[in-house]
């Protein structure tokens, strides 16, 4: 997700690590202590962790996979290749990167250490006045704040500037600036690691690998919370799940959008925090090239791209960023973010295809598609039921307090974790830790007396 920052795959045993084996739970293990809701990074974190301390746990998940938005694919390009989260943010304490380095024989760890191409039409470019703007958007997001939207706090001469909006894109990640809070980047935010890693069989694979021993109960759409009585009453399509309390670890806007129902409904100040936070769209063209290309234009493994924006002007510029030769494979992902991703995430997949391969064939002739292309496979986060966008961003001017907030629990029996409550929110790492730190909250309630 974030910007600032194989050879050959083992096509064998890894490609089947992504969905690994999961233990397969019967229904009448329904009446546990605690229902932890999804089974993302965060969820099977509270669930291994309620393990760990012998509490009686079942973890439903509305998908038929464990992952949520951290998850490879392996059945589109034969190899595990990410579709959503990606780079191992905080890498130096990243904890999932630490298990991946001790296991050797899975897993290649390792720092991003990317060069980037950049181009203007159909000539390579130093663009160094990109990375000037670029610099100076970004000493503008790690220092201020103000909780008003980023765009406000630019200068004019920088908007000036034919290459602001490809700059634009590269800092404001997921989020246009109209809808950026440095407040909540600084404020709200504490990671104790720091840089970029990579896992080459995919951080998908990695958690799932991470995660193998936490049983899941898939297919499994929990449609109400009912906690005004004794404990918790969790109504799911499979039947009502009697608990003591629950974990809920579903997005942000999967609560907001009222697909999971409260009863009785949730306080005002949890609601107003809601209020306060909203999904931004980072959707995916994931495309397997000819090895040909890659030779021809000698580019190195996980390459960044850009091509200068052509939409001068508007408030989501219309343009993408690319990793070329994911981990040495001969797949490149394509990141299309902010309103624009919505709005062409909604017209369908073969629209957010063709969007990066016209504008391929623009950098790289028209002959790029008959000459290199393989096939492709688009992700639109935003359209996913149970995802409704890829991560949190607060909205400006109402960041203060939010994602505490957002941790708090309620009624001593509803618990609440996933990247939006997370110190390093909008991370897998982040949700992770939120998911232990939710069964803290619950351990040190009266929730299980
Ligand atoms: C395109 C993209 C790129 C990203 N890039 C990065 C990156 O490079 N690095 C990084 O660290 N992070 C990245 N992220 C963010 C990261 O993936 C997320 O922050 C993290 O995976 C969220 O985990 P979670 O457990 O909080 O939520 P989720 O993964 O969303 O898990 C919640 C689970 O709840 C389930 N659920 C929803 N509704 C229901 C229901 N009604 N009943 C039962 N279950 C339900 C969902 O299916 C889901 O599995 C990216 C995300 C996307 C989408």
């Amino acid at each position: 997700m974030k910007l600032i920052g194989r050879r050959q795959f083992l096509k064998t045993s890894l490609s089947g690590l992504a969905l690994a084996t999961l233990p397969a739970i019967s229904f009448s293990q329904s009446n546990p202590d605690v229902v932890v809701i999804g089974a993302g990074s965060a969820g099977l974190s509270a669930t291994a962790e309620l393990m760990k301390k012998g509490i009686s746990v079942l973890c439903v998940e509305a998908m038929n996979r464990i992952g949520g938005r951290c998850y490879a694919d392996t059945s589109t390009f034969g190899i595990p290749i990410d579709i959503g989260g990606h780079w191992l943010h905080g890498f130096s304490e990243n904890q999932l990167a630490k298990f991946g380095k001790k296991h050797k024989d899975k897993f290649k760890i390792y720092p991003e250490d990317a060069p980037s191409v950049v181009y203007d039409g159909k000539r390579k470019v130093e663009a160094n006045e990109l990375w000037r703007i670029y610099k100076e958007l970004k000493k503008i997001r790690s220092t201020n704040i103000t909780d008003v939207p980023f765009i406000t706090l630019v200068p004019e001469k920088i908007k000036k500037s034919s290459w602001f909006d490809t700059a634009a894109k590269m800092v404001g990640d997921a989020r246009d600036l109209d809808n950026f809070s440095t407040y909540d980047d600084n404020s709200n935010w504490y990671d104790p690691g720091t840089g970029d890693g990579l896992c080459r069989e995919g951080y998908g694979t990695l958690l799932a690998y991470y995660r193998k021993d936490v049983p899941v109960k898939l297919n499994t759409i929990v449609s109400e919370i009912k906690w005004g009585g004794k404990g918790v009453q969790v109504v799911t399509n499979k039947g009502t799940i009697n608990a003591k309390a629950c974990i809920v670890t579903t997005s942000i806007e999967v609560i907001k959008a009222e697909k999971i129902k409260f009863t009785p409904a949730l306080p005002a100040r949890k609601i107003k925090a809601l209020d306060g936070i909203s999904m931004t769209y980072s959707n995916r063209v994931l495309m397997q090239l000819n090895k040909k290309f890659y030779n021809a234009k000698r580019i190195k493994n996980d390459t960044w791209f850009h091509t200068k924006c052509k939409s001068n002007g508007v408030k989501s510029p219309e343009t993408y960023y690319g990793s070329l030769k994911m981990g040495g494979s001969n797949v490149s992902l394509f990141g299309i973010s902010g309103q624009f991703a919505k709005d062409l995430g909604d017209e369908g997949e073969e629209a957010m295809i063709d969007f990066i391969l016209n504008d391929l064939k623009s950098t790289f002739g028209s002959k790029f598609y008959k000459k290199y292309f393989i096939k492709a496979k688009a992700i639109a986060w935003s359209k996913n039921p149970y995802t409704l966008g890829s991560y949190t961003g607060a909205i400006p001017g109402k960041s203060r307090n939010l994602r505490r907030e957002l941790r708090m629990p309620v009624g001593d029996r509803v618990f609440f974790a996933g990247e939006a409550t997370a110190m390093a929110f909008s991370t897998v790492h982040g949700a992770d830790r939120s998911g232990a730190r939710a069964v803290k909250d619950l351990y040190i309630s009266p929730a299980l007396d």
